[in-house]
């Protein structure tokens, strides 16, 4: 086995394991190799506790591919906001459903499962299920709230992937990706949100979700039960599935594969380029620049807010 590989294995083994290579929010990155070779050796593990944001395009996308990372990095003091580009209101063999109202049952079936998982705050952006396009409305949309929010790490569906997929996750891991790489980092892209007090960001992780070759492994082991309270969260999308039916399964694999760590997987992105000024923190409030992130007013939600019936946009 090469060096390389040693070294990739493990990153692997060692991740989220604390050491001096944290990422801490608000100060600057580590010194980085030249632009070109940051993907020439494995990079270090990712380390919090920092900021996160998971975009996915319906409710139920997170909770299957990430729902364990997410509630992990919680636990671990980790800040992370929830971006759903839809609601997802196609999702339904329901003869007697409409889209509006299915949109309505899972937002809510999202808010519990944020709050079974310790999120902070759920972004709804509206748009209809099955009709994302990778456009510019999107991605500058995605800009803002990249911006407004700043986070360390993404996680969004693996755009690039060969097998079967659906079209708003290619969709939307496209446009999260072009968000990320350049535009959220250079200025001149998007300029009102520099009007309005947003400065330029870059994101130094990446975790793409659904990959065909994933490259990064999360240990999910301590949190799979949360995961599973946040997957049946989806009431309208699990067909009666209970805990029961997640623990027989999980009996099952033991018995038949012995007792193994339960993982997700992703592929991962290590920018870690030199930032070119220090990232600070937000110049405005969430709240304040909330109004202007969602073309239909559906705006910001703290989850927190939401449990009390209010919205702060
Ligand atoms: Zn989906």
């Amino acid at each position: 086995m090469s060096k390389q590989k040693k070294e990739k294995k493990k990153a692997k083994g060692d991740a989220l394991l604390g050491d001096s290579s944290s990422i801490k929010p608000g100060t600057p990155s580590p010194p980085a190799p030249p632009v070109g070779s940051a993907q020439q050796e494995a990079p270090p593990p990712i380390e919090g506790p920092a900021r996160a944001m998971v975009i996915m395009a319906h409710p139920d996308d997170a909770e299957f591919l990430c729902a364990g990372t997410v509630a992990r990095w919680c636990a671990e003091g980790w800040d992370v906001t929830y971006v759903l580009v839809t609601s997802g209101d196609k999702g339904t063999h329901d003869p007697e459903m409409h889209p509006e109202k299915l949109a309505a049952v899972r937002e809510q079936e999202q808010r519990d499962a944020c709050r079974a998982l310790g999120v902070k705050e759920l972004v709804l952006l509206g748009y209809p299920d099955g009709f994302t396009v990778d456009e510019h409305e999107l991605r500058g949309q995605i800009v803002r709230l990249l911006r407004l929010h700043r986070p360390d790490v993404v996680i969004t569906w693996d755009a690039f992937r060969a097998s079967f997929n659906h079209r708003d996750h290619r969709n939307v891991g496209t446009v999260t990706a072009d968000a990320i790489y350049p535009l959220v980092r250079d200025r001149l892209f998007y300029p009102a949100h520099e009007e309005d007090g947003l400065e330029s960001h870059q994101v130094n992780e990446v975790l793409l979700a659904g990959a065909d070759n994933p490259d990064y492994t999360v240990d999910i082991t301590a949190h799979w039960e949360t995961k599973v309270a946040a997957i049946l969260c989806h009431t309208s999308q699990v067909g009666g599935r209970t805990k029961a039916d997640f623990l027989k399964d999980r009996a099952e694999r033991e018995k038949r594969d012995g007792p193994k760590p339960i993982e997700e997987r992703f592929r991962r992105w290590s920018i870690r380029r030199p930032p070119r000024k220090p990232a600070d923190a937000p110049t405005v409030t969430p709240a304040a620049a909330a109004a202007e992130v969602s073309p239909n007013g559906r705006a910001l939600e703290g989850v927190a807010g939401i449990a009390k019936g209010q919205k702060q946009a």
